[in-house]
């Protein structure tokens, strides 16, 4: 048997039935900034959840990026970011809240309070280590490249395999895909590929899915990707090391949008030389940290022990409440105290 093969615990899979057995006010939340993951298996359990008579809505405390939105259901999402008020009343009025894709509740960010007040069942489903905060079920397993693989094994184990059709299908591929990069890490789950044949069958496209999300970008976009690669990242041979800035300046000539660096910090690993990239983004009021590693470096390790961060062994993040210059120094501190080694 693999090593991640998982028997889900019976006992919750029967509570989470029992308490789904009547019609629910249903809310699937996802985290800050959701990337793929988090709006596929969001939208996926919701359209799920739909077709068994349950009122559902999916809420995100900031956008997601345009590139989602020919997604089933993402238009409809809320904002909280624009809705705050309306987004902390569905909260309190849930019967069901379920945490998809974060593993602690400061990842919701102004959300953080009303979610912890909310009364609601509250049921996570994620792949990130140390859950934490109080949830009344919890399927949580890092060994899964993607809270949609484990939403759609979840469904299967609940018996709803049924009401998968060919849109839930397309959520569910949507976040496998964007979590493994396109299949190339984190990707070594059989389950993943029994699961992308089961959504083959429901009739996906899959390579035009792939192509609506990584190749339907601005001109725009392409430029501003090219030119921090060529004029913002610094290379420091000596830790294996690449960090990639973006301030105000280059988000003002480019006409940035939400998302169009998505993808960016992988770049750099490109260079057989670098085995640490590091992306420094410059926000209103703090500036956010992306970290991909290759091999054994921990980046997750990284973002904890110096910024409260966190992630997964090869991408990782944290939001540091200070200018980029003052963050750079500190990253730059960072690595030259935890860094991949010569024979990593
Ligand atoms: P990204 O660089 O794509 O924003 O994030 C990569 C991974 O790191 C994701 O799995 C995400 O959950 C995690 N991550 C990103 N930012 C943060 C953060 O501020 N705190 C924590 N705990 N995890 C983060
Ligand atoms: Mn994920």
């Amino acid at each position: 048997m693999s090593k991640t093969t998982i028997t889900y615990n019976q006992i919750d899979l029967n509570r989470l039935k029992d308490k789904l057995s009547s019609p629910k006010k249903i809310v699937l939340l996802g985290h800050v900034s959701p990337d793929g993951d988090a709006i596929g298996s969001t939208l996926a359990l919701s359209s799920v959840l739909r077709k068994q008579g349950h009122t559902t809505k999916v809420l995100y405390p900031t956008p997601y990026p345009p590139s989602f939105d020919f997604l089933e259901g993402a238009s409809e999402a809320i904002i909280a970011k624009d809705r705050h008020d309306e987004a902390c009343s569905i909260l309190e009025d849930a019967d069901v809240i379920f945490l998809m894709d974060f593993n602690e509740p400061k990842r919701v960010e102004q959300l953080e309070r009303p979610l912890i007040d909310s009364k609601a069942f509250k049921v996570m489903i994620d792949h990130h280590l140390h859950p934490t905060g109080i949830v009344d079920i919890c399927f949580s397993y890092p060994q899964k490249a993607a809270t949609c693989l484990i939403t759609y094994e979840l469904i299967m184990a609940l018996g709803w395999e049924d009401f998968i059709d060919k849109k839930v299908a397309e959520c569910i591929y949507t976040g496998m895909m964007t979590d493994t990069g396109g299949f190339n890490y984190n990707s070594e789950d059989p389950g993943l590929y029994t699961a992308l044949s089961v959504l083959l069958e429901h009739g996906i496209e899959k390579d035009a899915i792939t192509s609506l999300i990584t190749r339907s970008f601005s001109i725009d976009k392409v430029k501003l990707n090219a030119y921090l690669l060529a004029n913002n990242l610094t290379f420091y041979p000596k830790f294996h090391t690449a960090i990639i800035t973006m301030g105000k300046k280059e988000k003002g000539m480019f006409d940035y949008q939400v998302g169009d660096t998505e993808g960016l910090v992988n770049e750099p690993l490109a260079a057989k030389d670098i085995r640490f990239s590091i992306f420094l983004h410059e926000q209103v009021k703090y500036t956010k940290i992306s970290l991909r590693s290759k091999g054994k470096f921990p980046a997750n390790e990284f973002a904890s022990k110096f910024f409260n961060g966190g992630g997964h062994h090869n991408a990782a993040g944290a939001e540091v409440f200070a200018p980029l210059k003052t963050v750079y120094d500190m990253v730059l501190e960072a690595v030259k105290l935890m860094h991949p080694e010569d024979d990593e």
